[in-house]
């Protein structure tokens, strides 16, 4: 019997031919993801159990990415960052994407912004290989046909000593998208399908591999856009196989050698559900689950207080692209919150262009407010003095991936998730609109 993408990469990393679902392996890690929330109870866990003097596995694939509670006084998020330094001095990390002025983030060349974003950008996202990350939307880089799950500290402390990991191999979904994708929806939307459909546990430790020539035809932003939310649906991963368009962008980003793997022909999936991209509508969550699915056309014209484009889901340059492209030439009604993911993302906001207009200027006239520092901001809540934090009852359409109770800040607020289209649409309208009245 043939294997999934997973499957294949899985018994690539445990030196064995073939592994089946259900199987507990020993899994080799290519590289090994932290942040500064989870950072430090790992370093926490690592020096508690393997030693004070202890070592990383490997300086090269220990990778520190502060991101979550940056631009704050709060006291205890500042010592984390601290904390992570002090690792990284004495472990000599190599990756180590410390923010050292905060009062001046843009004259840091080392600062990148949201962790899964910044790693696909600096070319730490290879296909064939096997990311661990203490977040749970690590999963993110599935996008390029790599096996990329969240893990918790204790694990992520014993991958930081082994640089190894013992895992149950997940069955696989499969999920194939077919046809041409409407000039109104983006891959948010059918992401919001997906998870609709089968519920927020109904892929619950399964791999989510996503193919088909809708799939082909996008860019490497909007394939991660699909593997970000896995976790939404409960997958252990999401995974898109590698061809000419992740080829590009990864080697443009890095000389790393690596191995791209395909599933086999006659691959065995749990299940496989094909969606027409032709028949689908926008569509948003309504609060508070990310499977509580709506299309755009049954909430329109809901009541809204803002606006938010943000996170590692919705604030990568495309969907800054795609909000403008809605935004130019008009004006917003409710406060639009812009927080691009990362640093780089922030900078092509002053050099990407919508018919011959910057990004920036297209948001500044347009009326959003003015493109905060890239960090993960209001998209978890964070400190009260977060950027774009929900401390109201206020109701909120974001681009980002979650809307439980509280995600945002207030657990009075409501959050509708949807792709930058319909947010950019719902700012113009001040009240949920269909991108459909203005493309
Ligand atoms: S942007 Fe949001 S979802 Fe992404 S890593 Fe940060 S907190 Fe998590």
């Amino acid at each position: 019997m043939g294997m999934t993408l997973t499957e294949k990469i899985l018994a690539k990393a445990c030196d064995r031919s073939h592994v089946v679902p259900g199987e507990n392996i020993w899994v080799k890690a290519d590289l090994l993801m932290t942040h500064d929330v989870c950072g430090p109870g790992t370093i926490g866990v690592f020096k508690r159990e393997f030693g004070q003097n202890a070592k990383v596995w490997d300086r090269e694939k220990v990778v520190l990415i502060p991101d979550h509670y940056i631009f704050t006084s709060d006291a205890r998020a500042n010592r984390n960052l601290d904390i992570l330094r002090e690792f990284a001095q004495e472990q000599g990390i190599k990756y180590f994407y410390d923010i050292t002025d905060l009062s001046n983030f843009k004259a840091n060349p080392d600062y990148k912004g949201v962790c899964h974003i910044a790693l696909a950008q600096e070319g730490h996202t290879r296909p064939g290989e096997v990311l661990f990350g203490t977040d749970s939307h690590t999963c993110n880089a599935g996008a390029f046909g790599q096996f990329a799950t969240g893990i918790g500290n204790t694990d992520a402390a014993f991958v930081m000593g082994t640089g190894k990991l013992l895992i149950k191999v997940p069955a696989t979904m499969r999920f194939t998208f077919v046809g041409e994708m409407p000039p109104y929806l983006l891959a948010k939307d059918l992401i919001l399908q997906v998870i609709g459909d089968i519920g927020v546990a109904g892929a619950t430790y399964r791999a989510l591999e996503i193919d088909g020539e809708t799939i082909g035809a996008m860019t490497m932003e909007e394939r991660m856009t699909l593997c970000n939310m896995a976790i939404e649906a409960g997958g252990k991963n999401g995974v898109i196989a590698a061809d000419q368009t992740t080829f590009d962008y990864v080697r443009a980003r890095t000389d790393k050698p690596f191995e791209a793997l395909y599933p086999d022909g006659d691959a065995s999936y749990y299940s496989h559900r094909i969606y027409d991209v032709s028949k689908l509508e926008p569509i948003v969550a309504k609060p508070h689950s990310p499977d509580n699915k709506a299309k755009v056309s049954e909430v329109k014209d809901t009541p809204i207080d803002r606006v938010y484009i943000g996170s590692c889901t919705g604030g990568k340059t495309t969907d800054f692209i795609n909000a403008a492209k809605l935004l130019k030439g008009k004006q917003v009604k409710v406060p639009t919150y812009l927080v691009p993911a990362t640093q780089k993302v922030y900078d092509d906001l002053f050099t990407e262009k919508v018919e011959g207009m910057t990004l920036a200027e297209i948001f500044a006239r347009s009326g959003c407010m003015e493109p905060a520092a890239p960090s993960c901001a209001a998209c978890l809540g964070g400190p009260k003095d977060t950027f774009g934090r929900m401390n109201e009852a206020e109701v909120c359409v974001s681009t980002t991936n979650r809307n439980f109770p509280g995600r945002m800040g207030s657990k009075q607020a409501q959050v509708y998730l949807a792709s930058p289209y319909t947010a950019a649409a719902s700012a113009l309208a001040g009240k949920i609109a269909d991108p459909r009245d203005f493309i």
